[in-house]
């Protein structure tokens, strides 16, 4: 049984074309990616169910999932919740956040047709962001803490080749400026400590991700961050009988076809696990 919460499919609902996914010589968009992944479990018999699960209990057996107040019992559970958005945390960005605050240019881009905007981060992200928001607004501007992109050499030439992208480097945003919608952003410059007001339509934070394991806080091994600890191979926690897959559990390479790969690994030892229990 899959819990896929009701928002499911994570974070390549929220992107384009995946390249770097095996079969798709082509590419293929995140979301039709997603949709392939549930018809294909679904067609061998997993029961998917779009509901969140509140609380865990993995203290005795067999464990208990809470969704929605009903109450499942499972001799194996998998977590893969995948990881969430950050924000920054500055003045005015969760006030207007769908009023020109964003996470996601795939999603709002195209509301930027013939408008400015600018893209917050240096990693890969944030170089996809600016690379779909170009293809409508008249002029995006990346602004990034640092001299220097952590993004791939591919993905940061395809900005930097782009006419309509420009950088701010060593700026950081302190404020989001506007009432009903965004107007601008205040910043900082960290090299020269000055502060200045720069005028935008929007602005899109892509600087980075959270692991979605709160509900098992107290239940099972993490990091400070919120990574899941991996006990041993690739896929087992320290609770005997509860293993782990993808970002929630990855600091480190986070892409689709990883994450995939470790779902497959995660399976093959469930089912060792269960025959030997
Ligand atoms: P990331 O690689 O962790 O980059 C986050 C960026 O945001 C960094 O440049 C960081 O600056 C900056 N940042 C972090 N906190 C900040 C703050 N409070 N204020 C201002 N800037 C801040 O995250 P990501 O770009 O989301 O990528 C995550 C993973 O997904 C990566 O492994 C990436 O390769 C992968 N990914 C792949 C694709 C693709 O292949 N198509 C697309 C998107 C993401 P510093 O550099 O100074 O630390």
């Amino acid at each position: 049984m899959i819990f896929g919460g009701e928002v499911w499919g994570g974070q390549l609902m929220l992107t384009t074309m995946v390249d770097n996914f095996p079969g798709f010589p082509e590419g293929i968009m995140g979301p039709d990616l997603m949709e392939k992944f549930k018809q294909q479990v679904v067609r061998f018999g997993a029961e998917f169910v779009a509901k969140n699960v509140q609380k865990v209990d993995f203290s005795q057996r067999p464990f208990k999932v809470w969704v929605e107040d009903q109450q499942y019992s499972a001799k194996s559970v998998l977590i893969s919740t995948g990881a969430y958005t950050l924000w920054l945390g500055v003045e005015g960005e969760k006030e207007l956040i769908g009023r020109g605050v964003s996470s996601c240019a795939p999603c709002d881009a195209p509301f930027f047709r013939d408008k400015t905007a600018a893209v917050v981060g240096g990693g890969d992200s944030a170089m996809e962001e600016a690379w779909v928001l170009s293809k409508y607004a008249t002029k995006v501007t990346i602004i990034h803490r640092r001299d220097a992109f952590r993004a791939s050499e591919a993905m940061q030439k395809k900005v930097l080749e782009n006419p309509k992208i420009e950088v701010l480097w060593n700026t950081e945003v302190v404020k989001v400026l506007g009432q009903q919608k965004v107007t601008g952003l205040k910043l900082l410059n960290n090299q020269t400590k000055k502060e200045s007001e720069f005028s935008v339509d929007g602005v899109f934070v892509a600087i980075g991700h959270k692991p979605s394991s709160d509900i098992f806080k107290g239940q099972i091994d993490m990091d400070e961050k919120g990574f899941i600890k991996i006990a041993d191979y690739l896929t087992k926690t320290n609770v005997d009988g509860v293993f782990v897959a993808g970002d929630v559990a990855d600091p480190r390479y986070k892409q689709a076809v990883t994450a995939a790969g470790k779902g497959a690994a995660a399976a093959l030892d469930i089912l060792k696990y269960l025959d030997e229990n």
